[in-house]
């Protein structure tokens, strides 16, 4: 038998999904009068944009004939998006940006995993707590995290973000060699200020370190003075990676289809010390092991950067931020502590009275019918927590938040 990567057995099962899901199967077989609204909802849920939709079709119709067949691409990208994306994400709001620096792919999430080829297996991890799952599995996956020791990874640093910080992290005490920053964030709904993200590009500048900067969620940013893009803070192209993704910008989760930036003045250096751009490692690396991403995505993704396309996704982003709102106010009212929502799609809740999250969750389950994220599941500060999000409907949005306040209040 072969040997397998024995950091697997260290990754401990997570049953918060499952556990979500039988709760909600026993509460559904209790009570059959009673649909089940799902505020945990991670999906979006408003269908593609028709721009999209007629890119795509288009695109199919190429495919079908011999003279306008498209078979593999470039690893890259297609110089159609890479170019789209230079211009509107970055050029027309000042970032110098350019298509040879950004990396097409199948979404956000392979490539927060795949970028742990380029940097060294001896790197010290830093982590916000509570986080997307996905940066501290990866590091686990690749022997990184060292061991579970109650709760923590004894490897890892842990970036907590509580109230007293406006869930945004202290810098590290000790050296970070790469950084895992998400803003707006996920689960805690929160962004950050030009000013607060200056800190730690400093940061990085003066540890050596690399920033890896999720923004998937950056077309949710509706405050002037919060960041889009790292790269509107100066010298983050020397430091910072950039990932982004057209899943909830513009409902491709199921096409699948994001971008990597990694601008060609980012530096490392091997184990001798001598210097290389990332950027050649991360083009090396998607050219060996990554075939491109579908011509046909990629095809919709381009179409985003039209201007119905646009509109689109202001629309669609301000429907969810919109239902965002509806959640929060009506935790206010009814006296509980609730964050995030204004630049996001998620609501960060606390009863503000010691209650932890699988008692939240259960709470609102049995008493208004409808579904949660506890908190728990994204790292020890998400104890006390929930997550709900604005991806449902605006009807099961309004009816779920009138069922809390007419039980609460
Ligand atoms: N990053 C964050 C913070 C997310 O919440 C998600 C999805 O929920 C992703 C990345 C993954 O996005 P994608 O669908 O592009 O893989």
């Amino acid at each position: 038998m072969v040997e397998v990567n024995d950091n697997f057995r260290q990754l401990p099962v997570s049953y918060l999904f499952s556990e979500v899901a039988r709760k909600i199967a026993a509460y559904k077989k209790e009570n059959d009068a009673c649909e089940i609204i799902r505020m945990d909802i991670g999906d979006i849920t408003r269908p593609l944009f028709p721009s999209v939709i007629n890119a795509m079709h288009e695109a199919v119709n190429e495919l079908a004939s011999s003279a306008t067949f498209h078979g593999y691409g470039p690893e890259q990208g297609y110089p159609f998006l890479r170019d789209a994306i230079a211009e509107h994400d970055y050029l027309n709001r000042g970032l110098s940006i350019e298509a040879s620096d950004i990396f097409v792919s199948d979404g956000a999430k392979s490539d927060l995993g795949n970028l742990g080829d380029i940097y060294s297996r001896n790197c010290k991890v830093a982590v916000m707590n509570p986080a997307y799952p996905v940066y501290v599995d990866d590091s686990v996956i690749d022997g990184r995290a060292g061991k579970l020791v109650d709760g923590h990874w004894n490897r890892l640093i842990y970036l907590d973000c509580d109230p007293d910080n406006h869930f945004l992290p202290m810098l590290p005490q000790e050296r970070a060699d790469v950084i895992f920053l998400c803003f707006p964030n996920n689960p805690t709904g929160e962004a950050i200020s030009h000013d607060d993200l200056v800190k730690w590009v400093e940061y990085a500048h003066n540890h050596g370190s690399l920033i890896i900067y999720d923004s998937a969620y950056e077309a949710f940013v509706r405050q002037p003075g919060i960041v889009k893009s790292i790269y509107e803070i100066d010298g983050a192209d020397e430091v910072a990676i950039e990932i982004r993704s057209f899943s909830k910008t513009a409902g491709f989760t199921g096409i699948r289809c994001g971008y990597t930036v990694v601008p060609r003045r980012l530096k490392g250096r091997y184990a001798d010390g001598s210097e290389v751009a990332l950027n050649t490692l991360w083009n090396r690396r998607q050219t060996t092991k990554f075939n491109g991403a579908s011509y046909v995505a990629q095809k919709g993704a381009s179409a985003v950067y039209t201007p119905e396309g646009l509109d689109s996704v202001k629309n669609a982003t301000d429907y969810y931020i919109a239902n965002a709102a509806l959640i929060k106010d009506a935790f206010r009212k009814i006296g509980y502590k609730a964050y995030g929502g204004d630049n996001s799609p998620y609501v960060w809740v606390s009863t503000g009275n010691g209650k932890d999250s699988w008692q939240i969750f259960d709470e609102l389950l049995q008493n208004c019918g409808f579904s949660t994220t506890p908190g728990s599941g994204f790292g020890t500060k998400g104890e006390g927590y929930i997550r709900l999000t604005g991806f449902n409907s605006r009807e099961n949005t309004e009816k779920a938040m009138s069922r809390l306040i007419e039980r609460y209040l």
